[in-house]
């Protein structure tokens, strides 16, 4: 039995029902939407755990009974008392998106504060994943304890995979993200950046530029995604390339890169070689942006 751990954040979405003025309610966040889809691409083999923290209020008992019923393992989500989950809206103007969040009650900012918890909920783990959005909700002290708690978990033979898919918003100055971002790559195995946020906030020149940057952080794999551009890839020092398939039709890009991160690990976990995970990564992508929400179940 292989165990995966997904680390961060799940909030209720409301987003516009077919009923004009009504809102519907549904379950998604990054590292989720991973471990959602890794649940679906992965045999019963292996187990994928979703650590977190939530309230002890019906909305959180709601979004436990989402994550079950989608076949998560829930045992390493604390149920924290006066707090709950966090929460936004999608609304719809001239046809555009636009997003507001509620999450500073969020039990989730909480999720790093027992280091016992996490180094029980890892024990036993190949993968721990996690991405900068789990990172920026954190306190500082929270960060560095996770952050060590995931190094000690690589030194154990654990491997840690790190998205940093910078939010700028999310933190407190630019400097503080781009240094806590360096700080996750530095106890990460695997780093999945997307170059077009990696250029604005690092100063990228060219995926190349992402690439060499995590290698010095000291990831032996570094797979820089590029929205429909070609994908680079560092694995071991042998550096290779992979053109996403064009989307005929693009809907909705929300969980591309959280998708594409699923459909690659899922792959890696079954062996196959890195250019075919990363093309299977990106096959997966391919078919989410076609379809409304986060969320595509994959069965044809
Ligand atoms: P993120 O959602 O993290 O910003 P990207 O935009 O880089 O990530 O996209 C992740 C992956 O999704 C890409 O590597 C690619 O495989 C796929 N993808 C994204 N946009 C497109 C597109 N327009 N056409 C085809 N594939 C795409």
């Amino acid at each position: 039995m292989t165990r995966i751990v997904s680390i961060g954040e799940c909030m209720v979405e409301l987003a516009p029902s077919s009923i004009e003025g009504s809102f519907q309610i549904g379950f998604a966040g990054d590292t989720m939407n991973t471990a959602w889809y890794l649940r679906q691409l992965l045999g019963e083999d292996h187990q994928v755990d979703y650590l977190s923290a939530v309230g002890q209020d019906a909305i959180s008992d709601q979004m436990l009974g989402f994550l079950e019923d989608a076949g998560i393992g829930t045992d390493p989500i604390l149920r924290l008392p006066g707090l709950t989950v966090g929460l936004y809206m999608i609304q719809l103007q001239d046809g555009e998106r636009s997003f507001s969040y509620w999450r500073g009650q969020s039990a989730a900012r909480h999720l790093a504060s027992d280091t016992t918890h996490i180094g029980r909920a890892l024990n036993g783990a190949q993968i721990a994943f996690f991405s900068g959005i789990t990172l920026a909700i954190l306190s500082e002290a929270d960060r560095k304890k996770l952050l060590e708690t995931l190094s000690s978990f690589r030194g154990g033979g654990g491997t840690v995979v790190f998205d940093p898919n910078l939010r700028p918003r999310l933190w407190e100055t630019p400097d503080i993200m781009t240094a806590s971002i360096m700080a996750a790559a530095r106890v990460s195995n695997t780093v999945l950046p997307s170059h077009e946020d990696e250029a604005t906030w690092f100063g990228d020149a060219d995926p190349e530029a992402t690439m060499a940057r995590y290698i010095e952080a000291g990831a032996q794999t570094v797979v820089v995604k590029n929205g429909p551009g070609e994908i680079l890839i560092s694995d071991n020092g042998t550096i290779s390339r992979v053109s996403p398939v064009a989307a005929s039709k693009v809907v909705d890009t929300t969980a591309a890169g959280d998708s594409f991160n699923a459909g690659f690990l899922a792959a890696q976990l079954a062996g196959k070689p890195i250019k075919q995970a990363v093309a299977e990564g990106a096959a997966l992508a391919g078919r989410v942006i076609q379809s409304r929400g986060a969320l595509m179940p994959c069965a044809e």
